[in-house]
């Protein structure tokens, strides 16, 4: 599937807020965000007006980068959303939590989404004790994922669950950091997703 290629730290600027995609680097002093807050380009510092609709599309370009999701994907998930019942904005942000490459990312299992992503794909979990190597399968309640037993002495996977050990584990998922396994306890509330979204914008973008 096509992926963004291109310099992530540029998206953060672009909508001129972290969106943590790059790891250790994004808690540092070396972040691009700290002294070069500002749209990149040459006229980037100059911009300022934004339109209603200027609003609703950079709110749903933030989500989508924040998760690491191509456009129809995304769109595919809006539809997905719309369908359910409830709050379509919530529930487009509940299938997103809800994305393998983001669960392990969330479990501090990886540094970054697109990290989580490439460890899915490299063979590195199990899904309910079976292999599993697609990012965006959509895990539900319930659903246990692990680290295989083989990837635990990875040098690389050592250092990455080291670096995120400190790193606050949601409470819609039960992991067990002794065991390397994890549980899908419910899908999450709106509350209890910490991202920077404005769902709402994203709905009315859609909606026009
Ligand atoms: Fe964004 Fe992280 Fe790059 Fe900072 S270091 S601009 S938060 S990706």
């Amino acid at each position: 599937m096509a992926r963004y290629t291109g310099p992530v730290c540029k998206l953060c600027r672009r909508e001129g807020e972290k969106l943590f995609l790059k790891g250790a680097k994004c808690y540092s002093e070396k972040c691009p965000m700290v002294d070069r807050n500002f749209v990149p380009g040459q006229h980037g510092k100059g911009r300022k007006k934004t339109s209603e609709y200027g609003l609703q599309l950079r709110a749903k370009q933030k989500a989508r980068r924040y998760y690491g999701v191509q456009e129809g994907q995304f769109h595919h998930y809006f539809e997905m959303a719309e369908k359910k019942i409830g709050v379509t904005g919530e529930n487009l942000l509940r299938i997103l939590e809800s994305r393998l490459d983001n669960i392990v990312y969330r479990l501090g299992w990886a540094n970054s989404r697109a990290e989580a992503r490439q460890l899915v794909v490299h063979n590195h979990f199990t899904l309910n004790g079976k292999k599993v190597n697609v990012p965006s399968i959509l895990l539900k309640a319930g659903d246990v994922i692990a680290l295989k037993s083989a990837s635990r002495d990875s040098v690389k996977i050592k250092d990455v669950l080291e670096a995120n050990s400190a790193r606050p584990v949601p409470q819609w998922l039960d992991v067990n950091k002794e065991t390397l396994e994890a549980k899908v306890i419910n899908l999450p509330a709106r509350e209890d997703i910490d991202a920077p979204i404005e769902e709402q914008l994203i709905v009315e973008f859609y909606s026009k």
